[in-house]
């Protein structure tokens, strides 16, 4: 895959949390992150791509202390895939630009999508709307 990034590159631009969580499908302790509790408006981007996954209008406080959405800022850049490690069938969900782990995606999210986009910080890059440069 030519868009695949150079991983030996990433573990030196990424921390050993990011590397793990996004090419190691790790997850964060709970109530650890950076963004779980985070409320400014902007972007949640991929911390390995950069592309633009998550807006903070669909972020919401699901009390388990990782950073939740109700929907993706588009659905075509996630990828679902379904995962039966742990003893549990989940729903896995990566970044379709560049594969990234994520984090899971659960049918219990409030309305209008009653879905739950729970996320790991350690994935995620907030952007502010006030430091938006194009
Ligand atoms: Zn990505």
């Amino acid at each position: 895959m030519s868009d695949t990034p150079d991983l030996d590159g990433l573990k030196e631009r990424l921390t050993a949390l990011q590397y793990h969580v996004t090419q190691e499908a790790g997850t964060e302790r709970a109530f650890s992150g950076e963004y779980w509790d985070h409320h400014e408006d902007g972007t949640y981007r991929c911390i390995v791509c950069g592309a633009e996954l998550f807006g903070s209008g669909t972020k919401f406080d699901s009390g388990t202390g990782w950073p939740s959405f109700y929907e993706a800022l588009d659905p075509a850049r996630v990828t679902l895939k379904e995962d039966r490690s742990h003893g549990m069938v989940r729903t896995e969900v990566e970044c379709a630009g560049c594969g990234a782990h994520l984090g899971h995606l659960f049918p219990d999210g409030p309305r209008p999508t009653g879905m739950r986009y729970c996320m790991n910080s350690a994935s995620l890059d907030f952007v502010g709307a006030t430091d938006e440069q194009d």
